[in-house]
């Protein structure tokens, strides 16, 4: 087995065993896996291992890795199963970079004002296309660079699914730089609750259905509190 299959396989273990304490089916957590600190024989590995969900934080090196991986994709096709890369843009976008993330990416998980949103949805109009997205809350309570507001969510929540090109799933934070597992459990217990809330008013429809939290060194924790979508990085590459 090469590092990164066994790496891979310890976070899926830990996952499983996660979802075991937690009483919940292994199949309701994804892996996105994040690639920004990978060189481009690490993705391609990952790849051939099946995994298709992807992650970066940069458009920059979200635009060189994804075509490098489309050549990779086309130069493979004749001996393989053709593979779709589905990729998740989950760091900050300012809104000039709208354009070129929605050619590549399918998800957004790092929506976090109402500007970015009225961008997204005017971009992804003009290209005939509807984007997945996340609304990205700070729960942390400390003063991070990005994600609303808790108390501005509900109502950016609303304001997010008058859109018609954007199709709202679900909420994304990030727990604080902590070691402090009370303080990273905290602000992902106050996610999950705003998750049910933004549910039982019915804001958004059924695909609201996504928490995007957890990364390599909390991913445990936030399967513990309702996470859907895991955030992995350097468990894998480093
Ligand atoms: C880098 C990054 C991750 C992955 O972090 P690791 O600690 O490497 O697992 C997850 N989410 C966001 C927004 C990131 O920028």
């Amino acid at each position: 087995m090469t590092v990164i299959a066994d790496r891979i396989k310890q976070v899926q273990d830990n996952i499983a065993r996660a979802c075991a304490r937690a009483k919940r089916p292994e199949q309701s957590v994804k892996m996105i896996v994040v690639t920004k600190t990978a060189c481009i024989e690490a993705i391609r590995e990952v790849i051939d291992l099946g995994f298709t969900d992807l992650g970066e934080n940069r458009v920059q090196q979200l635009k060189q890795v994804a075509d490098d991986i489309d050549a990779y994709l086309r130069e493979r096709a004749g001996t393989q199963p053709p593979q779709k890369i589905c990729w998740h843009m989950i760091g900050h976008l300012q809104r000039n970079k709208v354009k070129p993330t929605l050619q590549i990416c399918s998800v957004i998980h790092s929506v976090d004002t109402l500007r970015l949103a009225e961008e997204i949805n005017n971009c992804a109009h003009k290209m005939a296309t509807r984007v997945d997205v996340l609304l990205q809350v700070n729960c942390s309570g400390e003063t991070q660079k990005y994600g609303a507001p808790v108390g501005a969510a509900i109502h950016l929540a609303e304001q997010f699914t008058t859109m018609p090109n954007l199709r709202l799933i679900g909420l994304m934070t990030m727990a604080p730089l902590t070691m402090d597992k009370n303080r990273v459990r905290s602000s992902f217990t106050r996610a999950r609750e705003l998750f049910e809330e933004i549910h039982s008013l019915r804001i958004a429809g059924a695909k609201f259905k996504e928490l995007s939290m957890g990364m390599s060194q909390d991913y445990e924790i936030a399967i513990e509190e309702g996470a859907t979508l895991l955030r992995i990085g350097s468990a894998i590459f480093s």
